[in-house]
This record gives structure tokens, sequence and C-alpha cells, in this order.
């Protein structure tokens, strides 16, 4: 499949728009440090909200609740369920 004109993907998305060219580093996606999977999705704390829940249910996001601490994980590997970050 050919990628949209004007988007590359060598690390950072490229938009061309007229003479304004956009370059956004596109975050690499976190390893789990238990089975080394890339896999891995972002833990919201939050109240969730109907947007939250679509997307946790589309796999997108995981849910933590709205109770953070300093030691909650920051993402959540699909592959062997590991909570880390
Ligand atoms: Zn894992």
């Amino acid at each position: 499949m050919a990628a949209p004109v004007g988007l590359t993907y060598n690390g950072y998305l490229n938009l061309e728009m007229g003479a304004q060219k956009i370059s956004m580093k596109i975050m690499p996606k976190k390893k789990c440090p238990a089975c080394g999977a890339t896999d891995t999705i972002k833990i919201l704390y939050d109240e969730p909200t109907y947007e939250s829940c679509e997307a946790a249910e589309r796999g997108e996001i995981a849910l933590g609740g709205c109770l953070i601490s300093e030691v909650s994980p920051k993402r959540y590997c699909k592959a062997c369920g590991e909570d880390f970050g």
C-alpha cells in the first residue's frame, strides 16, 4: 500500500501544507521490559469518559482508574499483561 502523498514514515511524520512543512517526531512504541513485545498501550488514569472507554474497547489504551500514585505504571503490555513505565 502506498503512503499518502506528503507523508513519510521514517521516524518522523512529514506534512507538507503548501509552502509550510511540518515535521513531527513519532514516538517509537515502547518495548515491554518483560517480554520485549512492542504491542504496548498507554494506561489512562482518569475518570473514564465515553471516549476513553471506546478507545479502551478498541485496545488503544488501558484504563487505570482515577487513582494515580507515584509508582503507577504508565504502559500496559498486551502480549503478556505486564504493567511498566
Ligand atoms: Zn510483555
